[in-house]
């Protein structure tokens, strides 16, 4: 018997295939062969040999997005952060609120997060629970992320030096990083599409000791360490001197380290970080809605660094679509530049795929469509986008995410036909609308705009009909 190719688990056919590999717009027609979770060839069969075949003709095949920046339980707070600045939206809002979540709070908002991130074609996130010494909270976010078949590269953060309102956090460096260490080791086994990065929040929130042991801790396991840098600019300066020269100074800086945001960093800055080898992810939604300012795209990839682009907060945009973050962020760039070259829709698609999975190490895995790389592809209805003269324009300009029709990760279907596979989106909506009142009245936090909010919210779920008067 002559030599057979064994059969593909999955196979895409008919469709026009957005490699990502050269450039954001040479595309191909071919079928995409995935077998155990990766992609195995990209071939001119129409009829190929496999257990699953998706129909794609009339559709764009990419690769899913990488999400390098998320806090995905913070949704349960949307709609209570408009009109705060940044340090008001944390002290009024956040560090009242985060301790008042439970496990099941942290493990719905989980849920419903990669619930929304998948329907916009988001196939790996960056995410950070800001109180890693809460064990519960951590669990039942990873709990979340299990459940939902996302892969993710999951930062652990801890304070051993948090501020006065912060001081529930604090846990000193040893037993924090002991115990990151640990979730490292035990958390490889039981999700394959799961890893543990650490993560210090801010500089100002941990001790120098602290801090370096996390980068020690990190480059020995080869992972990441994410920081919050220079998002406002009451941020820019510690100890009297800018902040990445501070890092610089005290050994901080990284090939490992992420450092969200450097909205308020100027090229010299850039360029340490750049020769250290940081890399940065940008969260252009977040930044505009909480009026931080515009990160310096142009200057931060003249100097050479590596970006990526993150859908933040989700309660200070209110949003999880990387589309939005596209089109927000080649926007925000054009206005803060005033100049509409100043960025184009290739740059913003690169960032979202190539971009985010260099960030957090996952570049020979994820971020473009080539065979031994993991298959995690979206299916993009391209009529739905008509009319377009120009791919990438319609992606970053045009799409809104309702597009993305089908999404696989690992080689497993999660989304087919715009219906969720791994979870039960309405169920999620309701339990988190419960959740979300629950936290916010445990906290006292409420909206400074909406008035009677909570008691109009209460009937969005029920399923008594009012009494008629
Ligand atoms: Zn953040």
């Amino acid at each position: 018997m002559p030599d057979r190719e064994p059969i593909a688990d999955l196979a895409i056919v008919g469709g026009t295939v957005l490699p990502m590999v050269r450039n954001a717009r040479e595309t191909i027609r071919a079928t995409v062969l995935v077998r155990d979770g990766r992609i195995v060839g990209l071939t001119r069969q129409r009829k190929p040999r496999a257990k699953e075949i998706l129909d794609a003709h009339g559709k764009l095949v990419m690769p899913g997005f990488v999400d390098a920046h998320c806090h995905g339980i913070h949704l349960l707070m949307r709609g209570l952060s408009d009109g705060l600045s940044y340090h008001d939206w944390l002290e009024r809002l956040m560090y009242r609120a985060l301790p008042a979540y439970r496990a099941a709070d942290a493990l719905v908002a989980s849920k419903l997060f990669c619930a929304e991130a998948i329907r916009s074609g988001i196939t790996t996130i960056g995410d950070s629970t800001d109180f890693g010494n809460r064990a519960d909270l951590v669990e039942a976010t990873l709990e979340g992320i299990t459940a939902a078949g996302i892969r993710a590269l999951y930062f652990r953060n801890f304070s051993d030096a948090p501020p006065r309102a912060l001081r529930a956090n604090r846990e000193p460096a040893a037993r924090a990083l002991a115990d990151i260490a640990a979730l490292m080791d035990r958390r490889g086994s039981d999700n394959p599409l799961l890893r543990i990065g650490a993560g210090v929040n801010e500089a100002h929130f941990v001790t120098v000791g602290g801090f370096r042991r996390a980068v020690e801790l990190v480059e020995a396991r080869d992972t990441r360490l994410m920081v919050h840098l220079a998002e406002v600019e009451a941020d820019v300066q510690i100890d009297g001197i800018n902040v990445v020269d501070w890092m610089r100074r005290n050994r901080l800086l990284s090939s490992r380290l992420v450092a969200a945001h450097c909205v308020w960093l100027r090229p010299p800055q850039l360029r340490t970080l750049a020769a250290a080898g940081v890399s940065v992810t940008w969260q252009p939604s977040t930044n505009a809605f909480l009026a931080d300012g515009v990160m310096p795209l142009r200057e931060v990839l003249a100097a050479g660094i590596t970006v990526g682009l993150g859908t933040d907060d989700t309660n200070a945009s209110d949003h999880v679509n990387m589309f939005t973050e596209m089109r927000t962020g080649a926007m925000s760039t054009k206005l803060r530049e005033r100049d509409g070259t100043a960025v184009s829709p290739d740059t913003m698609l690169t960032l979202a795929t190539r971009g985010g999975a260099r960030v957090l190490g996952l570049d020979r895995e994820v971020g473009a469509i080539s065979p031994g790389r993991a298959a995690d592809l979206i299916v993009i209805d391209l009529a739905a986008l008509a009319p377009f003269h120009d791919l990438p324009s319609a992606l970053v300009y045009q799409a809104t995410g309702a597009e993305v029709e089908t999404v696989v990760i690992g080689g497993r279907v999660v989304m087919r036909d715009r219906m969720l596979v791994t979870l039960d989106e309405v169920a999620l909506r309701a339990q988190a609308h419960k959740a979300a009142l629950g936290v916010a009245k445990r906290s006292g936090v409420v909206s400074s705009r909406a008035e009677g909010y909570a008691d109009a919210a209460q009937y969005l779920f029920s399923q008594e009909p009012d009494e008629p008067n």
